[in-house]
């Protein structure tokens, strides 16, 4: 296997020195934030889009980046291609760095800025042949006005209770509430339901992340003349409706054929659903900065 490396900081290193502090705020207190990204042929997809999302959730929790977000894109593309890699995962983790055991990030002097990229081990072909069964949980989504499920933090307990709790009841993937009973998402990905044609998301108001599949098949919808809402919905909804789907990064857009044991349309991953992903498909090796063309300033390095 050839070697693995990995930006840290302005530098490449390889994974054995790939390693931070134990005083790191990201690892004492999940105070960071963090991006999952992916290259398909040689398209980093949407990559902009996931920079801008980045920086924001930064200006949110007032974490200084110490670079710009063009050096920042510069880094990512550099980092795939000292791998030798066009199609990969992608992973970009900005943590508040070393400070003392107290919570005071102001003790944190300089941010840790890592990218991973590695190969892509792709979701088993079943998944998207027979689609998922999931579960709604007792874990509620954080309210905005505790954790902004905005803001992609390093803080991701809310999810993998969320999680937890679906695999303890046999399912793949958890269906999360806000603290009014409206359907937000999942753990690491977003839900669509289709009613009579229409394709349904919730509005991230209500407590979701914005996540850049979920935008893209909104404007997929748009593009195609698909009706497409951004609206409040209940489980109740999700029974009912002739088709379900969640959409993430890494898994793009998968089919749900189960929630909370009542089959969702006829069972079987749904004609919208295929569509969609055929369509989402389309866009990935188009959309997004390319690696061959993109101008590095960290060239050398
Ligand atoms: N919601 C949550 C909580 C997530 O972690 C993710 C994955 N990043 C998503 C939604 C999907 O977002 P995206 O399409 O940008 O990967």
């Amino acid at each position: 296997m050839t070697e693995q490396w990995i930006y840290m900081n302005g530098d490449f290193v390889t994974r054995e020195q790939a390693t931070v502090s134990v005083f790191d705020h990201g690892y004492l207190y999940g105070d960071g934030i963090f991006e999952g990204i992916r290259a398909y042929d040689g398209c980093v997809f949407k990559l902009k889009e996931h920079l801008v999302r980045l920086y924001e959730s930064a200006k949110s929790i007032m974490l200084h980046i110490p670079l710009s977000i063009e050096e920042m894109e510069n880094a990512v593309v550099e980092t795939l291609k000292r791998n030798h890699l066009q199609s990969a995962y992608i992973r970009l983790v900005v943590s508040r760095g070393a400070g003392d055991l107290g919570l005071d990030p102001n003790l944190c002097h300089e941010a840790n800025v890592i990218i991973i990229a590695e190969r892509l081990k792709l979701f088993p072909a079943e998944l998207y042949e027979k689609g998922l069964k999931v579960v709604t949980v007792a874990t509620r989504r954080n309210p905005a006005d505790t954790l902004n499920p905005k803001i992609k933090s390093l803080n991701y307990l809310n999810s993998i209770l969320a999680r937890l709790e679906a695999e303890q009841a046999g399912a793949s993937e958890a269906l999360i509430l806000n603290h009014e009973g409206y359907v937000c998402e999942g753990s690491g990905d977003n839900v669509f339901i289709v009613k009579n044609g229409t394709v349904i998301t919730p509005p991230t108001y209500l407590g979701a992340l914005e996540g850049i599949t979920r935008n893209t098949i909104i404007e997929i919808c748009h593009h195609l003349g698909i009706p497409c809402e951004e609206k409040p919905f209940t489980r109740h909804d999700v029974y009912v409706a002739d088709e379900v789907f969640l959409t993430g990064t890494a898994a793009e857009v998968i089919p749900v054929i189960e929630v909370d044991r009542r089959v969702i349309g006829q069972g079987v991953p749904g004609g919208m659903t295929k569509r969609l992903t055929e369509e989402f498909r389309k866009l990935t090796t188009v959309t997004g900065t390319f690696i061959d063309e993109s101008v590095s300033s960290l060239a050398g390095n």
